[in-house]
């Protein structure tokens, strides 16, 4: 069971169910049958065309209206427009969307997406929408329906657990998935599925995630040990804690680097004999068979990084009540160079993402400071480095000129990061 952070998933659709106090995000592996198979490539086709469609005709509209003065033939054409992207009238448009192996609510959900992806857009959280690429990996989103939500369950929606082992989905029919889930039907009245995605990875593998609410907490909340902590994402190893531990850097690219750059280079290989004799890539074997070589490799690097992420944030959480962190700003368009190279590992923002989402679900509590001068203060004293005594990145350990206080470098900066967040909240 992998848990996802509440982000990931339609955050924004999530909202309109807000009933349950409790949200939670499992990912299981699915076995379906080849006819199965068949379905869910049909139905993530839909979902993609649909969400497709829907962001060309928003960008035509988007170009439309800044015309100043419209003609007549614009404003019938707009109007034409904004009647197509009602979806019961894209699928009259489109003959092959009105197939009944493609689930209505599939459609709809693209829309919602959508929908949610211009809308966070628009509230600077995510990046612009757009077009979803074919490619090797199919992905759809449905929405479980409920006759009275009130009495649901995971049993009586049109998603629902059949028993330990399977699931039923509308138009897919039962689903085989992996493992038991005997602890969460052990709960089964008190959780309702909102969401599921289907997925299928590079490798030809199946998912389902299900994004549930619930009435009682799905993990006890920690009480124990009330004890704050600051971090230092720094660049010498992963990360420094106020108490002086250290995490080193995983270095996963490295550790899988030649051995990757070799795969790529067969993989371009086969490309050039398959395009040399003409074979489209769809059929070519070697290249198909290279390709989930690569493939696998890059998952298994996924893998390392998030059960080392998972694992570190639990960690943390379990050991401390507050947890204080600088602010990582991805998207600032202001930041240095020498800063910007160390946004290039994605780790640290997974971590912060993974620290805020499992804080709630622990009871714990997690803040983000600005980070701005935390290296050249002393923690002691509060005094600031200037001029000719600021820091270098060499200097990993130094003496306070004020109170003569002996500092190592990166464990100050933490102590200055939760000196923040305890003034913060005070
Ligand atoms: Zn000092």
């Amino acid at each position: 069971m992998v848990r996802l952070p509440k982000n990931q998933i339609g955050g924004g659709f999530m909202s309109d169910f807000g009933q349950l106090p409790y949200r939670f995000g499992i990912k299981v592996r699915i076995y379906p049958s080849d006819r199965q198979k068949q379905l869910i490539k049909r139905n993530a086709e839909a979902y993609r065309f649909v969400y497709n469609e829907h962001h060309a005709i928003q960008q035509r509209l988007e170009h439309l209206h800044q015309i100043k003065h419209p003609p007549t033939k614009v404003h019938t054409l707009i109007q034409h427009l904004t009647k197509s992207l009602d979806y019961q009238r894209m699928a009259l448009n489109h003959s092959f969307l009105a197939d009944p192996r493609i689930d209505a609510h599939v459609r709809l959900q693209a829309i919602i997406d959508y929908h949610d992806r211009q809308m966070a857009y628009q509230l600077g959280r995510a990046k612009r929408p757009h077009f979803l690429r074919k490619s090797y990996t199919w992905r759809y989103q449905l929405a479980c329906q409920y006759h009275h939500r009130r009495h649901g369950s995971l049993r009586n929606g049109s998603i629902a657990f059949t028993d330990t082992h399977h699931v039923t989905l509308p138009i897919i029919g039962r689903l085989r998935v992996a493992g038991s889930q005997r602890r969460l039907l052990s709960r089964e009245a008190l959780i309702q599925i909102t969401l599921v995605t289907l997925t299928k990875d590079a490798v030809d593998h199946y998912y389902l995630s299900l994004q549930l609410t619930s009435l009682v907490p799905f993990v006890r909340h920690l009480d124990d040990q009330p004890r704050p902590i600051g971090i230092d994402l720094n660049t010498a190893n992963f990360l420094t804690t106020s108490t002086g531990k250290t995490v080193a850097s995983p270095h996963f690219n490295r550790r899988l680097s030649f051995r990757f750059r070799r795969a790529v280079q067969r993989l371009n290989w086969q490309r050039h004999l398959a395009q040399k004799e003409r074979r489209p890539l769809r059929t070519a074997r070697n290249y198909q068979k290279q390709r989930q070589c690569v493939a696998k490799l890059l998952i298994k690097l996924h893998q390392q990084r998030e059960n080392f992420l998972q694992q570190l944030s639990t960690q943390i959480l379990r050991h401390h009540d507050l947890v204080v962190a600088e602010e990582l700003r991805g998207q600032d368009p202001a930041r240095n160079y020498a800063m910007s190279w160390r946004f290039r590992d994605p780790g640290w923002i997974s971590l912060l993402t993974m620290l805020r989402y499992k804080a709630q679900l622990y009871g714990r509590t997690f803040i983000t400071v600005n980070p701005v001068s935390t290296t050249q203060t002393c923690s002691h004293c509060g005094y600031v480095l200037h001029g000719q005594q600021k820091l270098t990145c060499r200097e990993r350990t130094w003496w306070c000129p004020h109170c003569l206080t002996f500092h190592r470098r990166d464990q100050n900066a933490a102590q200055n990061i939760l000196n923040r967040g305890l003034i913060r909240l005070a």
